[in-house]
């Protein structure tokens, strides 16, 4: 790797699949880049969630379509570094054949590709603005602002206006993008196998699609017969401003009401709103930036709702600094 001493210093907002491969990408090519996130962990919508009493769930993506050819060598990458694993086809599991799950939740995917890179977390933006000939990236917590010559916004499009307001340039052709929300539900019950994806959408109408967690490889040690079960947009476009102990009452009273006892009382239960899901229209093109090439935005939204296109997007972004670098000659 070489080092760059006239080159950029990039930063990066957001460490999911986007803002995380573009981010090695450039990394890899000897850019100075530094990614901030505001969770405590990395990987965005790719998550899990683990409970004191030793429960996971992965209530953001179920698990990546290892079948979509844009994901083979990135899967490659993370099944021989470990962080992955391909399901094994089991009758009547609910699982089926070519299917990638993070070890030892989703959450673990993306640790091979985040390895080395410069992350920030804890570190929520809550302004970006234009200064001279750099950006200016301000902190919820109140640290000194930093500053970075090329900036990448890898958020989803209605944050990504938040913290760009003054620059409508790139922020117009955003307002174009819709996301659905998705409440995310998490359920721990006590009887192994007592409940199959059918009761569950079954009893309560408004769940899309629910996912055995203990059948997925690598999570043999759940103390518990875990579920995750994602209510339909409609149900969540709904109940979008309800709280959280509002709407795991709503589950439990209509599980409880309607399954006829077929589907036994959670002994766990707890829900996640993702205010921004899936994208339900997107902006048509890899990334959004600037004329001047110094602010970039992208994500998943920007061609489609599914994980490859949050990996197309942040490589095309780093391609395009790339490109524009080889072309200055700063090297
Ligand atoms: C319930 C659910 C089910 C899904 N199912 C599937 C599926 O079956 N198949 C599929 O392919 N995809 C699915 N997806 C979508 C998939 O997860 C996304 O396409 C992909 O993970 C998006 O990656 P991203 O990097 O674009 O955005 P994100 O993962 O959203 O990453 C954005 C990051 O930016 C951070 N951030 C935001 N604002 C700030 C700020 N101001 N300061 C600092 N950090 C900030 C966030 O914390 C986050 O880490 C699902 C998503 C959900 C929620």
């Amino acid at each position: 790797m070489e080092s760059r001493v006239s080159s950029p210093d990039i930063a990066i907002i957001g460490a999911g699949m986007a803002g995380i491969a573009c981010a090695r990408r450039l990394t890899d090519d000897g850019f100075s880049v530094r990614v901030y996130d505001k969770s405590r962990g990395i990987g965005g919508r790719i998550a899990t969630r683990r409970t004191e009493a030793g429960l996971r769930f992965d209530h953001g993506i179920p698990f990546i379509d290892a079948s979509v050819p844009e994901m083979g060598p990135l899967l490659d990458t993370l099944l021989s570094a470990g962080s992955a694993a391909i399901s094994a086809v089991e009758a009547g599991s609910g699982l089926s054949e070519g299917r990638c799950y993070g070890l030892p939740g989703m959450s673990g995917l993306l640790r091979p590709l985040a390895d080395g890179l410069v992350l920030n977390r804890g570190s929520e933006v809550s302004e970006v603005a234009r200064r001279d000939l750099w950006w200016e990236l301000s902190f919820k917590d109140g640290r000194a602002p930093e500053r970075c010559d090329i900036l990448i916004c890898a958020v989803p499009a209605p944050q990504a206006c938040a913290l760009l307001k003054g620059v409508g340039e790139i922020t117009d052709p955003l307002t174009a993008v819709a996301f659905d929300p998705c409440w995310t539900f998490m359920l721990g019950f006590d009887e192994s196998r007592a409940v199959d994806p059918s009761m569950l959408s079954g009893s309560a109408r408004f769940i899309a699609d629910a996912y055995r967690e203990n059948d997925k490889p690598g999570r043999a040690d759940l103390p518990m017969d875990c579920w995750v079960a994602h209510a339909t947009p409609e149900w969540s476009i709904r109940h979008l401003e309800l709280d959280r102990p509002e709407v795991t009452d709503r589950l439990r009273d209509v599980l409880l009401t309607t399954s006829d006892g077929s589907v036994p009382e959670p002994a766990f239960v707890a829900a996640h709103r993702w205010r921004y899901a899936r994208t339900r229209t997107a902006l048509g093109r890899p990334f959004a930036a600037t004329a001047d090439g110094s602010l970039f935005v992208g994500g998943d939204w920007c061609l489609g709702d599914k994980v490859e296109h949050a990996l197309a997007s942040g490589a095309a972004i780093a391609a395009a600094i790339v490109e524009a670098d080889a072309a200055r000659g700063s090297r």
